[in-house]
Formats: C-alpha cells, sequence, structure tokens
C-alpha cells in the first residue's frame, strides 16, 4: 500500500472543507506521521452513520514496550488491554467530542470492562503496537467541517497517541501491576485440576457489586472480605504474588446454602466471572474456575431446536419425543435441561445454578409430591436424582445456590453455608440431618445419566445478509445478536461480559457455517473454530478490520447458534 506524508492529509482536508460529507471517502489510505502511521480504513457516508474505520500503528522499538510486556500470550493479552484502557481514558481527555452534526468530533475505541480480555482494538507484535478506534469524521449537515477535521487528526489524536501508546508516558507500574496480576489468575486457574478443583476465591477478595447494573467492586465500609473456612483452604504459589491462600471448592456436588440475602448468589456469581482474569482492585482478581464452567439457569420462551432432553424430561402429553425436542416455547423446565445438556454438548464440566434462576420443578420433587403425583405422570426427572450421576458418569461438576430445600443434603459431597457474607462448612451437619430423617423420597433418576444425542447443524439455516449479498450482523445490546434479518436474544446466557463479545459471537456464526457440512457434530465445527481463532485471532471473522471485537468461548458461540429461531440441525 502506498503511504502518503502526513502533511497531504492536511491538504486535503483543506481542500474538501465545505464540501459535499461524500468527499471524506478520498481520505481513505495510509499516512506517515512523525512518530507512528495513521490508517483511515473506512469512512463513514454521513456523520449519523456508524464513525469511521481508523488505525494508529506505531514501531515496537519507537513506543518503548520493553520485551517482558509480551512473553508469554497472557502477557500481551493484559498489555493490550491496559494499552486499550488508557487509549479509551486519553479518548475522553483530549477529544472535543461535539464538533457538528451527528456523530461529529467523535474519537472512541472499545468500552473497558472488569475482565481482561483479548481484543481485536489493540494488537501488540514484535514489530509494532497498532490501536483500531473510531471517529466521527466531523460535518455541518451535509457539508464537511475541515478546519475540525484537521484539529482532529493533527492537535486531538496525536495527543491520545503520544500518551497511550508510548512507555515513556504510560504509568509503567500499574501497567506491569495488570500484566500480573492476569499472569496469576491465569496460573491460578491453570492449578485447578491437578488440585481436583473446581474453583478458587481468595482470601481478601470482595465479591459483591456496586449495584445491580454496575460491576465495580461495592464500595463501602459495610463490604465484607471473603475469608476461607478451615476445611476448604488451600494455599498455592503465584508467579508474581508468591503464596497465596484460599477456599478450593472440590471437583463433584457443592451445595451453598443460608438465609436469604446472606451472599449465596453473590458468592455464585463470582465463581460465573471465574473463567475470566479480572483487572487490578476489582475484588475478584483471585476467584478462578475451570474455564469450562458454564451458569445454566431458566429461560423459558427460548427456541429449542432437536435436543436431546431424555435424561430430565420424558412422556410429554402427545408423546412429544424428548430424544429430539423442539419447541419454539420452551417452559423453564425444558428449557433448563436443553441449557444442561447443551452445555455438556459442548464441552462444559462444571455447571453452575442458581435457585432464583431455575425452574423449581426442575430442581426439587419432594416427598409429599411423590406421594400425591405418580412417576408415571410427571414428565421430568429433576436435577436432584441426576446431579450426582453427572459427576460420576460424565465427569461433570455442579455449585448449587440452594436456600430452599434440604432434599440436596442426600446428593451434595459438600455443604458451604453463607451466613453474614461470610462462608462456613456444614458438609456434616447436613448429612446428620439426611441421615436422621425417617422417610425419604424416592431416587427416581434411574441407573445413569445417560447418553444424548450428537447434532450437527445445517448451514443453510444461517443467512447473515439482509437483502441482496448485503452482509449485516451486529450487536444490539450485550445479549443479542443481530444476523441478517434475524434477531438473537441471549439474555440469559449470563457469562457473556462485553458487547464486544457478542459481536464477535455473530461472527463467528456465519464463519462457522464453512465447517458445517449436515455431519459434523456441533462440538467438532467449534473446535475448529476456536483453533482458527487462537492461531489466527479475531481479525479473521470480520470481512474487515475492526476495533470491536473480543475474545469468547465457543460454550457461548452455541450458546447463540442453539438460540437461533431459524436454526436447523441433523441428530447424528
Ligand atoms: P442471597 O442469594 O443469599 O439471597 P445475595 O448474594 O443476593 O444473597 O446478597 C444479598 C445482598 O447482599 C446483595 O445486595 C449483595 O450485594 C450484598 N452482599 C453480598 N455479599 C456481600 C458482602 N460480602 N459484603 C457486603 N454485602 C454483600
Ligand atoms: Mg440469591
Amino acid at each position: 500500500m502506498e503511504i502518503k506524508a502526513a502533511q497531504d492529509l492536511r491538504d486535503h482536508l483543506r481542500r474538501i472543507d465545505g464540501k459535499g460529507y461524500k468527499a471524506y471517502k478520498g481520505l481513505q489510505g495510509a499516512y506517515l506521521f512523525p512518530s507512528w502511521s495513521l490508517f483511515i480504513d473506512h469512512v463513514q457516508g454521513d456523520p449519523f452513520a456508524a464513525p469511521s474505520r481508523i488505525r494508529v500503528r506505531v514501531d515496537r522499538e519507537r513506543s518503548g514496550l520493553l520485551p517482558d510486556t509480551s512473553t508469554r500470550k497472557i502477557r500481551t493479552i493484559a498489555t493490550c488491554d491496559f494499552l486499550t484502557r488508557e487509549f479509551f481514558r486519553n479518548c475522553r481527555k483530549y477529544a472535543k467530542g461535539n464538533r457538528g452534526t451527528g456523530k461529529s468530533g467523535v474519537i472512541v475505541n472499545d468500552t473497558p470492562v472488569q475482565q481482561i480480555l483479548e481484543k481485536s482494538a489493540m494488537v501488540l507484535n514484535d514489530d509494532w503496537v497498532e490501536v483500531r478506534f473510531f471517529m466521527g469524521l466531523p460535518g455541518h449537515g451535509r457539508g464537511i467541517s475541515g478546519k475540525d477535521a484537521i484539529a482532529m487528526f493533527f492537535e486531538e489524536l496525536p495527543r491520545i497517541v503520544e500518551a497511550s501508546l508510548f512507555m515513556k508516558r504510560l504509568p509503567t507500574a500499574a501497567l506491569y501491576q495488570h500484566i500480573e496480576t492476569a499472569e496469576d489468575a491465569d496460573h491460578l486457574r491453570g492449578l485447578l485440576p491437578a488440585l481436583h478443583l473446581i474453583g478458587f476465591v481468595g482470601d481478601g477478595a470482595l465479591l459483591p457489586r456496586a449495584s445491580g447494573i454496575d460491576p465495580r467492586p461495592l464500595a463501602s465500609k459495610l463490604a465484607i472480605r471473603f475469608k476461607t473456612p478451615e476445611r476448604y483452604r488451600v494455599s498455592v504459589a503465584l508467579p508474581n504474588r508468591g503464596p497465596v491462600t484460599g477456599m478450593g471448592i472440590p471437583e463433584g456436588v457443592t451445595l451453598i446454602v443460608g438465609g436469604g440475602y446472606h451472599g449465596k448468589s453473590t458468592l455464585l456469581n463470582a465463581l460465573e466471572m471465574g473463567i475470566y482474569n479480572h483487572i487490578p482492585n476489582d475484588g475478584r482478581e483471585l476467584v478462578v474456575t475451570l474455564p469450562q464452567t458454564v451458569k445454566v439457569r431458566a429461560a423459558d420462551s427460548r427456541n429449542i431446536e432437536k435436543t436431546d432432553i431424555s435424561p430430565f424430561i420424558n412422556n410429554l402429553p402427545y408423546q412429544k419425543d424428548t430424544r429430539s425436542f423442539s419447541t419454539k416455547n420452551a417452559s423453564g423446565s425444558t428449557s433448563q435441561a436443553a441449557n444442561i445438556v447443551e452445555a455438556i454438548e459442548v464441552g462444559a464440566n462444571v455447571l453452575l445454578l442458581d435457585e432464583d434462576t431455575s425452574a423449581t420443578n426442575f430442581m426439587i420433587r419432594d416427598l409429599r409430591m411423590q406421594q400425591l403425583v405418580a412417576k408415571s405422570q410427571e414428565p421430568i426427572t429433576p436435577f436432584i436424582d441426576k446431579v450426582a450421576q453427572l459427576y460420576r458418569d460424565k465427569q461433570v461438576s455442579t455449585v448449587l445456590v440452594m436456600g430452599g430445600s434440604g432434599d440436596y443434603f442426600e446428593v451434595a459431597d459438600h455443604v458451604i453455608q453463607m451466613a453474614d457474607y461470610q462462608p462456613r462448612d456444614v458438609t456434616e451437619k447436613a448429612r446428620q440431618i439426611a441421615a436422621a430423617g425417617k422417610e425419604r423420597r424416592r431416587e427416581e433418576g434411574g441407573d445413569h445419566f445417560g447418553d444424548t444425542a450428537s447434532r450437527s447443524p445445517v448451514a443453510g439455516s444461517f443467512n447473515p445478509y439482509r437483502g441482496p449479498r448485503r452482509l449485516k450482523i451486529s450487536a444490539g445490546r450485550r445479549r443479542e445478536i443481530l444476523f441478517g434479518s434475524t434477531v438473537v436474544d441471549m439474555w440469559d446466557v449470563e457469562q457473556i461480559v462485553d458487547i464486544s463479545q457478542t459481536r464477535a459471537i455473530g461472527y463467528a456464526i456465519h464463519y462457522a457455517t464453512r465447517y458445517m457440512d449436515g455431519q459434523r457434530s456441533l462440538r467438532e465445527l467449534l473446535h475448529l473454530v476456536a483453533t482458527d481463532l487462537s492461531e489466527k485471532g479475531l481479525d479473521i471473522l470480520p470481512p474487515y478490520v475492526t476495533g470491536d471485537l473480543a475474545a469468547f468461548r465457543t460454550i457461548e458461540l452455541a450458546a447463540a447458534i442453539n438460540r437461533m429461531r431459524t436454526l436447523r440441525v441433523n441428530q447424528i
């Protein structure tokens, strides 16, 4: 690609000042600034359209980023995440913002979240560091504001870039804290299998969040820090922080009990997020779970396509087949059954369930109900009769929040009580209570969890085009994908934390269709997509380079595919 002088850009902007907005299109190309290169990849069509896609690339050596910021993949991810945040902060600081109609004057990049994620917003390799961002090229009505554009490219942008991508201006201690925090969490997660743990909560962790819509830590003197009960105390050594202690959650079935409002769900929510590494001072830096941990909940009204829910549901009215169950409007129990089977289908090995978001009849069926309603009249085999089999037959562990039914004492390997936001071990007491009961509920789960049929998605059921060949994939909200003319509603998929993940998942659905041949299982084809992503990065997903994608798990990609109302599959 030909690279022009920065002066050419300035001259060009002077020339098109006052002209029709479309004249901005001519800017597309590369420009050499004194300390970096600027790439104008795509120019918006009008001031109201999505802002223009821009990149800035700095020579690695000139940036001053030392080799130890990228010696391992996790360090590179953390460095990029940190630089993305700095760029975001400096956009707010140095970009004036409003410079005319619509999005005129905007300079933005990917919005940071509490997690340290691999993102397309920043790329760091041996040769350069590159930030991808968006600029609302300024206009008044239909006319170009050349002077404003010159101010944006030649005053604001240099300030933002100089402050965000050059080591001499960056807060060094904070950068390394960011890197080391991510590296420690990653290491900790890697230790779990050898310790036969599925999760770890560090002593001193701060689990509650600022509010139901604000994922930052609860900043209050009343916030109580986590303290490990003796029985679950585990000590480990981390590469940067050194020795730490915390609660190891063993493999198997773990029950979290306790009175209402005593912090049960807060603990479970923290475990849900344990698949991610958190930023320093989040409070959950030392809360980790196995990477294939899945929160499952009821999601009534969701679409289900040929999922084998027979381990949980049988003999539905009208002989509806539950080995290949389809519905456009699932009930609470059938949706929760499908969510579990589909999670296991794509490799989940830890399930997290909360009574708050579960279907009651899916979770329990007590002695009295067994006496009143015969098993032959009840299609549901409740989770309580399957949870131990899940571990024994499939090595899938469960952590379950259950304050409302002691029947689970019989099937739990460990019982932890939350009392005044502190955990304590009540396993023995729960066992004694279970053993003392005279009349027990009957087990209704059979001998085995049972095998479920695999499914192979049909490529033709995914149409990402709106109108003739106009690729239309975007994220409506954090848990909503717009895919062609289809809306994929993922409101119940709680482990998506960033709208940039949602967008990437949208593109990944389209990408995955290349591997769909009607034979290959969903699990296999997701594995192929994951391999491509780990070898080549997020840029392979969309047809152009864009800085608003974030890494996601194939588990969430599967969840999106499974929720598509156009989905067709072959059972294999
Ligand atoms: P439960 O599921 O047991 O009913 P929650 O986990 O929903 O309880 O917690 C109830 C409330 O207490 C929430 O507002 C939560 O933010 C707050 N909370 C949870 N843990 C703590 C803690 N360690 N310190 C202070 N407040 C907490
Ligand atoms: Mg709760």
